[in-house]
């Protein structure tokens, strides 16, 4: 039995837009299994999400996980236990995923917009410490199709579970982008990650992206308006995130 997980979302406890329950919502009816929560630097919002999805005995498992900006870009644990913090070097923060038993996956990686991105030489050297298990090929925000098959390729040598993720912030994007797993809960996908048995898909189309973008502009518009309840988000400077992008471009 093949299932879906939609492992990156966001809600409007941190920069979404939707709530834990259109969230919820919107992923049993794209006919996801398994979805993991990742608000920036916050297990909050997931906490919150897994006690609703059980109160209101929805069909599908919740994940405790966190999206967390390191120094170098940004890392997700998932199967978190406890909150982890943002900030400190990556090695670091994966080792401190590990060490509570939980997945470290690699999101948008070399990604310049929507983001703070990790590189390859980071994810070379993080796979050599064996500190990470998974790496999004697709996310549904990447600007650059190129991407999706520059990770593939890299990830040839790496040989992470491959991962596909909507990384929403609205409701109307969960499931566009998604992974495959053999098996049906939140434990077959964990052991599916850990044995490199997943596979990624995007079925994501130009329309999609269009409103995806509108719908950033719109969340833009708001936050200026009223910043989300959890202010965990780390702002970076715009020479910092220059440097950044020229670090990238030049890997
Ligand atoms: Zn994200």
């Amino acid at each position: 039995m093949k299932s879906k997980a939609d492992l990156h979302l966001h809600t409007n406890l941190s920069d979404g837009l939707s709530s834990p329950k259109e969230i919820i919502n919107a992923a049993v009816k794209a006919g996801i299994n398994v979805i993991a929560i990742t608000d920036h630097n916050t297990i909050k919002p997931a906490r919150i999400t897994k006690e609703l999805a059980l109160k209101q005995k929805a069909p599908l498992e919740i994940i405790i996980g966190e999206e967390i900006f390191t120094i170098q870009g940004e890392l997700i644990g998932l199967f978190l236990k406890n909150k982890i913090a943002h900030s400190l070097e990556v090695f670091k923060t994966a080792e401190k995923i590990k060490a509570q038993g939980g997945l470290a996956i690699i999101p948008h990686l070399k990604r310049l917009f929507h983001g703070y991105s990790l590189g390859f030489k980071e994810v070379t050297e993080l796979n050599k410490r064996q500190l990470i298990d998974g790496l999004e090929i697709y996310n549904f925000w990447d600007h650059n199709f190129l991407l999706a098959a520059g990770r593939a390729k890299a990830n040839k040598k790496w040989q992470l579970a491959m991962i596909g993720s909507s990384d929403s912030h609205h409701a109307m994007t969960v499931g566009k982008v998604y992974t495959n797993f053999p098996g049906k809960n939140a434990d077959d996908l964990k052991k599916a990650l850990v044995e490199r048995k997943t596979l990624a898909v995007n079925r994501a189309n130009f329309l999609d992206h269009c409103l995806i973008e509108t719908g950033h502009l719109i969340e833009l518009l708001k936050r200026k308006k009223s910043p989300g309840p959890d202010k965990q988000i780390v702002k970076v400077g715009s020479r910092e995130r220059l440097n950044h992008m020229i670090k990238l471009l030049k890997e």
